[in-house]
C-alpha cells in the first residue's frame, strides 16, 4: 500500500483545494461505508519528488444517518485510520473554533503524525492566524496558502521526515 496522507479538519478550512493543488489523478469516489465514507476522496498526489495516496475528507452532507457530528466524526476518524501521516487544517483567517478543538483532538488521540497546515496564510492577516495555531499543542503549524500555492516548499520539508 502506498505511503497515504489524509487532510482533516472542519468544513471550509481548504482541505478541498489543496487536495486538487496536490492529485494528479483521481482514484476514487470511496462508497465502501455506505453514509459515512461514500465522499472520501483519494488520489494519487505529488509534491516535488515525494509520492503518495491522499485522502480528502469532506462533503458531509451528503452522507445519511446519525448526527453531523457523529457522522464527521467517523468519516474524520476512519480517514485517519487509513493514514501513514495526517494533515491537520486550520484556517490561519478565522483562527480557533471550537470545531477545530474537537477535531484536534481526534487527531491527537490517534497517535498518529500529525502536520499542523495553517492554510489562507497569505498576507498579515494569515500570519497572526498560523501563530495563534501553536496553541493546539500539535507542533509548530506550517503556513500555507493552498489556493495560492504558497508553503509547499515547507510542507514537502515536514512531510518528508515521515517518509
Ligand atoms: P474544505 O471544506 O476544507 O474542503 O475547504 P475548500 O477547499 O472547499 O475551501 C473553502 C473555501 O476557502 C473556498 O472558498 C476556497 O476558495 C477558500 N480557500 C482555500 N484555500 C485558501 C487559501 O489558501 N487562501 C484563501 N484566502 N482562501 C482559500
Ligand atoms: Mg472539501
Amino acid at each position: 500500500m502506498a505511503f497515504t496522507l489524509a487532510i482533516v479538519g472542519r468544513p471550509n478550512v481548504g482541505k478541498s483545494t489543496l487536495f486538487n493543488r496536490l492529485v494528479g489523478r483521481r482514484i476514487a469516489l470511496v462508497d465502501d461505508r455506505p453514509g459515512v465514507t461514500r465522499d472520501r476522496r483519494e488520489g494519487d498526489a505529488r509534491l516535488g519528488d515525494l509520492e503518495f495516496t491522499i485522502i480528502d475528507t469532506a462533503g458531509l452532507e451528503e452522507a445519511d444517518g446519525g448526527t453531523l457530528e457523529a457522522r464527521m466524526r467517523a468519516q474524520t476518524e476512519e480517514a485517519i485510520r487509513l493514514a501513514d501521516v495526517v494533515i491537520f487544517m486550520v484556517d490561519a483567517r478565522v483562527g480557533l473554533t471550537p470545531d477545530d478543538h474537537v477535531f484536534a483532538n481526534l487527531v491527537r488521540r490517534s497517535g498518529k503524525p500529525v502536520i499542523l497546515a495553517a492554510n489562507k496564510s497569505e498576507g498579515k492577516v494569515g500570519m497572526a492566524g498560523a501563530y495563534e495555531a501553536f496553541g493546539l499543542g500539535l507542533g509548530d503549524p506550517v503556513p500555507l496558502s493552498a489556493e495560492h500555492g504558497e508553503g509547499l516548499s515547507e510542507l514537502y520539508d515536514a512531510l518528508a521526515v515521515h517518509m
